[in-house]
């Protein structure tokens, strides 16, 4: 459903965050990139809705023309939620109007300045309800717990009623046990929705649990690239490490020196 062809990404500086890239995103999967803090996972998570410039390459969305066109990038973008690490809500609003704010994309520009419509609102207190804060609705967002606050995040997606949700972090500012439910919550609504999910992630554990697929990325280059089930220490190592754990053959030429 998305694919980037040789996608890359120097900032300027000069520092070069993303190699060139070749990816191809299944509707229908959790994918999370897994990698060492500066790997790359936050470019090429924001390249794929063209938050972030590529240098080079291309991203192409099923059913959609190039988003070099106006249009298309916009249609892509209403069609793309984003749940970020710091949640991004307008603290002195309430929950509801944090959530209404994802259906702007499907609003005239004029239409801010008067109440909200019917539809948008039964389909941003569904959203609500769907990650368990309907009782919370008219609370503002500064009233709320981390959590609570995070789920808010993941409602305001949902209203944009997306194909796509790319997540950067999205539980990173939690505590453990507040991580594991957000992480839970986040994997059950876009399962129940049909929702493709993008999540970076620094939890090894949660991603082990949540994706179906993990990409691992070290120094802005993909090093591991398959099935969450398959993922090795010795992977893990060549992601965070950048060496691949020795082999038995290995350890045995060591043990014989
Ligand atoms: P990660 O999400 O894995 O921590 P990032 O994609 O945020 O990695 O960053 C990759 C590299 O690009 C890092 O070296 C980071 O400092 C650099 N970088 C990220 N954003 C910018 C920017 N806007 N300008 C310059 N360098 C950046």
């Amino acid at each position: 459903m998305l694919e980037l062809t040789d996608v890359s990404k120097t900032y300027r500086g000069g520092v070069q965050a993303l190699r060139r890239t070749d990816l191809v995103i299944q509707p229908g999967k959790v994918t999370v990139l897994l990698g060492p803090s500066g790997a790359g996972k936050s470019t090429i998570l924001r390249c794929m809705n063209l938050l972030v410039q590529p240098s080079t390459g291309t991203v192409r969305v099923e059913g959609l023309p190039a988003l070099a066109a106006r249009r298309s990038l916009r249609e892509h973008r209403r069609l793309t939620g984003m749940v970020f690490q710091h949640h991004q809500l307008i603290l002195r609003y309430t929950a509801l109007r944090n959530v209404l704010l994802g259906r702007v994309g499907y609003q005239r520009l004029w239409s801010v300045l008067v109440p909200p419509n019917k539809t948008d609102l039964r389909i941003s207190l569904d959203a609500l309800d769907q990650v368990g804060l309907l009782g919370k609705a008219l609370d503002r967002a500064d009233s709320l717990s981390g959590g609570q606050q995070q789920r808010v995040g993941i409602a305001r997606a949902l209203a944009q009623q997306p194909r796509l949700i790319l997540a950067d972090e999205p539980v990173a500012s939690l505590d453990p046990a507040t991580a594991r439910r957000v992480m839970q919550l986040l994997h059950r609504v876009c399962q129940e929705n049909g929702i493709t999910l993008v999540a970076s992630l620094h939890q090894v554990d949660l991603a082990l649990e949540h994706a179906d697929r993990i990409i691992g990325l070290a120094h802005g280059e993909v090093v591991y690239d398959g099935p969450a089930a398959d993922v090795s220490d010795a992977d893990l190592r060549l992601i965070y490490e950048g060496t691949p754990a020795p082999t038995h053959e290995d350890q045995l030429a060591a043990a014989a020196r």
